[in-house]
């Protein structure tokens, strides 16, 4: 633990904050592994353009555990040590992908970035001015967040455009 590292932390119990991010960290694995599942079995219209976007999602949530878990260390905590853990802990759980349909897919992963956001301004409010290096990394993090979101409205409007298209093409 680096003690005058932590010395700096002002106005907020180290504990709680340690418990705010290993929630986060819960999160960050579920959210990597609904990526790589959703990539997996995503289906249907332009679903080449979703496999790429969440292929890069997944990648960029589990830097975000790696980036959380480390502030977790530095604090003198321990991130979750079982996937078991994950359940109890997360903020925005699991949404099992039932519908492999690429527009269904999209929405399923549009709902956990909006969680994602939710959880990690929620963060940064509480330890502005008060730990500043945990403001710092849970700031970069969302800023991944809001601009994952974006991508993927992006996304699940082109294709909906496309298939409004096609619709009034066939009718003539
Ligand atoms: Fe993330
Ligand atoms: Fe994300
Ligand atoms: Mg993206």
């Amino acid at each position: 633990m680096a003690k005058r590292g932590n010395s700096i932390i002002k106005g907020i119990e180290i504990d709680e904050v340690i418990k705010l991010l290993n929630r986060a960290y819960a999160d960050e694995w579920l959210a990597y592994y609904q990526y790589y599942i959703e990539e997996k079995v995503v289906t249907g219209i332009m679903s080449k353009s979703a496999v790429t976007e969440l292929a890069e999602h997944a990648a960029d949530e589990l830097r975000h555990a790696d980036m959380v878990a480390n502030r977790i260390m530095q604090l003198g905590g321990t991130p979750l040590l079982n996937p078991k853990d994950w359940f109890t802990h997360t903020n925005c759980g699991y949404e099992e992908p039932k519908n492999f349909d690429v527009l269904a897919i999209l929405d399923d992963a549009i709902k956990g970035e909006q969680c994602a956001i939710s959880t990690y301004s929620n963060i940064a409010e509480i330890t502005r001015d008060k730990d500043i290096v945990t403001y710092d990394i849970v700031s970069q993090i969302l800023a991944d967040e809001v601009e994952h979101e974006e991508d993927l409205q992006a996304l699940y409007d082109d294709i909906n455009d496309f298939v409004d298209q096609v619709k009034s093409t066939i009718k003539g």
